[in-house]
């Protein structure tokens, strides 16, 4: 498996980093530039469509990291893109599902940590199955694309972003 090292040296001017306890935290800190290495999760939007017998579409995905791990269609915002636009745009990229951004409704955040120890934060939308157009089938990041009824995904011995996955549907369940 790839991971990336933490980084050991200030990205402005080389220094060794060392730590210092900082807002309640241990953090790095740079002794030479006098500044704080702060460490922030990434943002990614994603879209949680459920169908009316509950089930929900997940997808195998193609790219690192997490290559075979199943999870909600997902991915990062492109630096100036709204989250609900790129929901929308990583549904068509990993589904060929499309949906318009109007029917998309903002439901929560999902955390997810990678295996290179970075946090990434899901801004998660969902929609109603009757606003989605095109057929299903796995477009360029994702290996497959299906929908999962609930107990497949709790007893599943597939790689499943689950833990994540089972707290939001606790939370966001429809009934
Ligand atoms: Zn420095």
């Amino acid at each position: 498996m790839i991971t990336v090292p933490e980084a050991d040296y200030c990205p402005v001017c080389g220094t060794e980093l060392g730590d210092k306890e900082v807002e309640g935290r241990k953090r790095l800190f740079c002794s030479s530039c006098d500044q704080v290495i702060w460490r922030n999760p990434k943002p990614a939007a994603g879209v949680l469509l459920q169908k009316d017998s509950g089930e929900i579409l997940l997808v195998k995905r193609g790219n690192w990291p997490n290559i075979g791990t199943w999870s909600i269609p997902a991915g990062f915002i492109e630096q100036d893109e709204r989250p609900v636009k790129a929901a929308a745009r990583e549904l068509g990229e990993e589904t060929s599902l499309e949906v318009d951004t109007d029917d998309l409704e903002l439901v929560g955040d999902l955390m997810v940590q990678h295996p290179d120890g970075k946090y990434v934060i899901v801004i998660t939308f969902s929609t109603d199955i009757s606003s989605i157009k095109g057929e299903l089938s796995a477009g360029d990041d994702a290996q497959e694309a299906r929908f999962w009824n609930l107990e497949d995904i709790q007893s599943s011995e597939e790689e499943l972003e689950s833990e994540a996955l089972e707290s939001f549907l606790q939370e966001n369940s429809r009934d």
